[in-house]
C-alpha cells in the first residue's frame, strides 16, 4: 500500500532528498503534506482596480520588452502591460536556465503580489501563462501553496502532487463509512484532490475540514481506547485497607481547618481510584490556593498506611522543599518519616537516601524529577503525585512500568482547562475540578490602569511596604530593546530601585539567570531579605509567599489571560487582602475581564471565546504529539463533534473492529505521550 516517492517520474535521488527533508518518502505522506495555504488565481482585476499588497491575476497587453543582464547568470525582463483601465510594470528576473519569450501585442494572465509605489503599480516575479487559444485555463484556479526546503519550489512540488494523483491516485479510505455519512465529511479520494487542487475555495475548506476532523478524531479515539485499556489493567493496587481508613480519618479531623466541599469531593474520587485495583491515573484541576497539597497528602498516607511508597514530585527544588515542610509537618503525628530528594543532598546522605529508598525503608519521599532517575530504585511504589507536570512523560511512564504493580497517579495543577479542550487534551485521565476556596480567602482586588496611575502605585508600593509586605513586579521582557517599546525588568529595576525605592531591598530575577542564581533570588524573597521582586514571567507557579500582597503588571496587554491569571495567583495565599495591578498604556478587554473574573474556570472559557494572542489555559503543558492541520485555538467546533463522534464509535465498538486496529497501529509510540 505504501508506494514509495521515487515511483514518481522525475523523483530521483536527488528530489526524493529533499522531499525527505519535509518528511516525505511516500506518496501518501506527499498527499500528507497539506497546502499552508493557496494562491486564488481565479481572481482577476483590471489594473485600475489593483491595491498595493494584494495577491491577484491581471491581464493585459504587452507593450514592450526590456531585457537587462545583471550578471552572467542573473537577467532582469521589464514588461509594460496594458488593459483598457491602465498600464503597469512586470518584472522577471531569469535564472542562467534562459528567459521566457514574450510576444509584443500578445495577451498573457500574471499572479503575484502587487507593489504600488511612486513609478506606479508593479509585480515582480509573477507566475505567468499565455492566454491565447487553447491555452491553459488550469492556470486561473486556486493553487496550494506547501511548506518548501531548500531546492524545491512551489512548482516542482505542484507537479509532484499532480502527477502522483495522475498515476497513484489515493485509494483506500481512513475513517468508518458511518462518520463519513453522519457527520458530512468527504470522502478521501475527493477530498485530498480538493485539498491540493481545489476547484474552489469551498472546495477548499470542506476538504480542509474532513482532514482537521480526522486529525482529532483519531487522537481523541487514541486516548479514549488508552484510557480504556488502562482501566482494564488488573495489576493496579487496591490500597483498600482498615487501617489505613481509620488514618485517614484521624488526620482529617485533626487538620486545623475543615475540608472544602470541593476537596471532600475530590477526595472521595481519588479514593475510590485507590480502592480499585485498576491503576489510577487522574488530573487534579484547582485555582491556586484552592488546596490541592493536603488532597497529594491524604493520598500519600493512604498509600503508605497500606504498606506502599509514595513519591511526591514538583518541578523545581524550592516547591520540592516547601512541600517537604509543609507535608512533613501534617504527617509528624502520624510517625512518618519524609524524605526530601534533591540536588542539595551530599554523598553519603545521597547513597543513605537512596538506599532507604531500595530497601523500602523510605516511604514518603518528596524531590524534584532526580526521582526518576535510574539510578533510583524503589522497594515497592505504590502512588506517584506530580504537581505543575500535566502530563507523564516517556521516562516517567517507564520509572511505573518497571514497578512490580503499576501505581497509581495523582497529577495536580494550577491550570483551569477549558471544557472542550480537556476532553482532547486529557482525554486519557480522569479530571476532577476543585472548584471552591477555602473559607475566609479574601478575593484579590484586581485593577486595570493606564500609566497615569503610576505614581500613585508606586507610592501606594512604598506604604505597603513600609508596613512590612512584599510586592511583585512582572515585565514581559528583560532588557529593553528598540524593536519592542516595552519596560523591562532590568531597566525597570535599575529606575527605579535608585529612584523612588532607594530605600528598599529591590531585587532582580529573569530566565538568563542561572538556576542557582534564580533559586538564590527566590529563596531571599520568600524569607523576606528582598521586598519588592522585579521579574519577567519566570517567577515560579506555586512559590508560597503569603506576605507578597500585590501583583504589579507592566504592558499587562502583552500578556494573555492564561498568563495574566497564573501571575495573579503568586499573591492572595495567606489571609492578608491581596491585589494585582495591571497597567497598560491602554486598557484591554482581557485586561477588564481580569478585573471582573477570579474564577479561573471562567477565565479559561473566556479565553476560548477571545481566542486572543499570547499563551492558552492548558494548551502549552499537554504534551500531544503536535497537530499538522488542526488547530486547537480554531477548531473547537470540530473537536466537539469529533468528541462525540470517537464516543459514538466506542460505544458501537463490536461494529467498528477493523477500524480501531487501524488505529492502534496508528498510534504504536503512544505511551509515549
Ligand atoms: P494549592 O492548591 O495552590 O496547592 P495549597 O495546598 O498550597 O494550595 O493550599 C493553600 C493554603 O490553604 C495552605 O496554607 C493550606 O494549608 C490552606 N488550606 C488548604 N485547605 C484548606 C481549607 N479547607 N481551609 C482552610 N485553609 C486551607
Ligand atoms: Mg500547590
Amino acid at each position: 500500500m505504501s508506494v514509495p516517492i521515487t515511483f514518481l517520474k522525475g523523483v530521483k535521488t536527488i528530489r526524493a532528498a529533499q522531499l525527505a527533508k519535509l518528511g516525505v518518502y511516500t506518496v501518501e505522506d506527499l498527499y500528507e503534506l497539506y497546502p499552508k495555504s493557496y494562491e486564488d488565481r481565479s481572481i482577476v482585476l483590471k489594473i485600475c482596480q489593483l491595491e498595493a499588497e494584494q495577491s491577484v491575476t491581471v491581464r493585459g497587453y504587452v507593450k514592450s520588452v526590456n531585457v537587462h543582464r545583471l550578471n552572467n547568470k542573473v537577467s532582469v525582463t521589464n514588461l509594460r502591460i496594458y488593459d483598457e483601465t491602465g498600464n503597469m510594470r512586470i518584472s522577471v528576473f531569469n535564472g542562467k536556465y534562459g528567459q521566457m519569450q514574450f510576444n509584443v501585442g500578445g495577451l498573457y494572465a500574471f499572479y503575484g503580489k502587487v507593489i504600488r509605489d511612486s513609478y506606479g503599480v508593479s509585480m515582480t516575479n509573477p507566475a505567468i501563462t499565455e492566454c491565447s487559444d487553447g491555452s491553459d485555463n488550469s492556470f486561473f484556479t486556486m493553487q496550494p501553496v506547501y511548506p518548501l526546503t531548500k531546492g524545491l519550489t512551489q512548482n516542482i512540488l505542484r507537479k509532484t502532487v499532480a502527477e502522483a494523483l495522475k498515476v497513484a491516485p489515493p485509494s483506500y479510505e481512513t475513517l468508518p463509512k458511518a462518520v463519513l455519512d453522519k457527520y458530512g465529511l468527504l470522502r478521501r479520494d475527493v477530498a485530498l484532490k480538493n485539498l491540493h487542487f481545489p476547484a474552489s475555495s469551498e472546495a477548499a475548506k470542506e476538504s480542509i475540514r474532513r482532514f482537521k476532523f480526522e486529525e482529532l478524531f483519531t487522537m481523541q479515539l487514541m486516548l479514549l481506547m488508552l484510557k480504556d485499556e488502562e482501566e482494564k489493567v488488573q495489576n493496579g493496587i487496591s490500597f483498600k485497607n482498615a487501617e489505613a481508613e481509620n488514618k485517614i480519618s484521624e488526620f482529617i479531623s485533626a487538620l486545623p481547618f475543615e475540608l472544602t466541599e470541593g476537596q471532600k469531593k475530590v477526595w472521595r474520587e481519588i479514593s475510590e481510584n485507590m480502592d480499585d485495583c485498576r491503576a489510577m491515573n487522574r488530573l487534579v484541576i484547582g485555582d491556586v490556593g484552592s488546596g490541592k497539597t493536603v488532597l497529594a497528602v491524604l493520598a500519600m498516607l493512604k498509600a503508605v498506611s497500606a504498606g506502599y511508597q509514595a513519591v511526591f514530585m514538583a518541578p523545581t527544588e524550592i516547591l520540592a522543599e516547601q512541600h517537604y515542610n509543609s507535608v512533613s509537618k501534617m504527617l509528624s503525628p502520624f510517625n512518618i518519616k519524609v524524605w526530601l530528594v534533591t540536588g542539595a543532598l551530599n554523598a553519603k546522605e545521597k547513597r543513605e537516601t537512596l538506599s532507604a529508598i531500595e530497601s523500602g525503608e523510605a516511604k514518603c519521599i518528596i524531590g524534584t524529577h532526580a526521582l526518576i532517575q535510574p539510578t533510583v530504585k524503589y522497594g515497592r511504589l505504590g502512588l506517584a503525585v506530580t504537581d505543575e507536570q500535566h502530563r507523564f512523560g516517556v521516562r516517567q511512564r517507564a520509572m511505573l512500568a518497571e514497578q512490580a504493580n503499576t501505581p497509581d497517579v495523582l497529577v495536580m495543577t494550577a491550570t483551569p482547562i477549558p471544557r472542550t479542550l480537556a476532553l482532547i487534551l486529557y482525554g486519557d485521565m480522569d479530571i476532577s475540578a476543585l472548584k471552591t476556596l477555602p473559607r475566609g480567602r479574601l478575593p484579590i482586588k484586581t485593577y486595570a490602569l493606564d500609566y497615569s496611575m503610576y505614581k500613585r502605585i508606586c507610592n501606594w508600593i512604598l506604604r505597603l511596604v513600609g508596613e512590612g509586605r512584599q510586592v511583585y513586579m512582572v515585565y514581559p521582557i528583560i532588557e529593553e530593546n528598540e524593536e519592542l517599546p516595552l519596560h523591562s525588568a532590568s531597566d525597570r529595576y535599575n529606575e527605579l530601585s535608585n529612584g523612588i525605592f532607594k530605600d528598599v531591598r529591590c531585587g532582580l530575577l529573569h530566565g538568563k539567570m542561572t538556576s542557582a542564581q534564580k533559586e538564590s533570588v527566590m529563596r531571599d524573597f520568600k524569607d523576606g531579605k528582598i521586598q519588592i521582586l522585579f521579574a519577567t514571567t519566570v517567577v515560579e507557579v506555586g512559590v508560597d509567599v503569603p506576605n507578597a500582597v500585590l501583583m504589579v503588571v507592566e504592558n499587562a496587554e502583552r500578556f494573555g489571560l492564561a498568563q495574566l491569571h497564573q501571575l495573579r495567583g503568586r499573591v492572595g495565599r495567606g489571609n492578608l487582602q491581596s491585589y494585582c495591578a495591571l497597567f497598560s498604556e491602554k486598557i484591554t478587554e482581557r485586561m477588564k475581564i481580569m478585573e471582573e473574573t477570579t474564577d479561573g474556570f471562567e477565565l479559561s472559557e473566556q479565553d476560548l471565546v477571545l481566542r486572543g494572542p499570547g499563551d492558552f489555559f492548558g494548551v502549552e503543558q499537554h504534551g500531544l504529539p503536535p497537530f499538522k492541520i488542526a488547530n486547537l485555538y480554531r477548531d473547537t467546533e470540530i473537536l466537539q463533534l469529533a468528541s462525540r463522534a470517537a464516543k459514538e464509535v466506542l460505544a458501537n465498538r463490536e461494529h467498528f473492529g477493523d477500524f480501531l486496529q487501524y488505529i492502534r497501529k496508528k498510534y504504536p509510540q503512544r505511551v509515549q505521550l
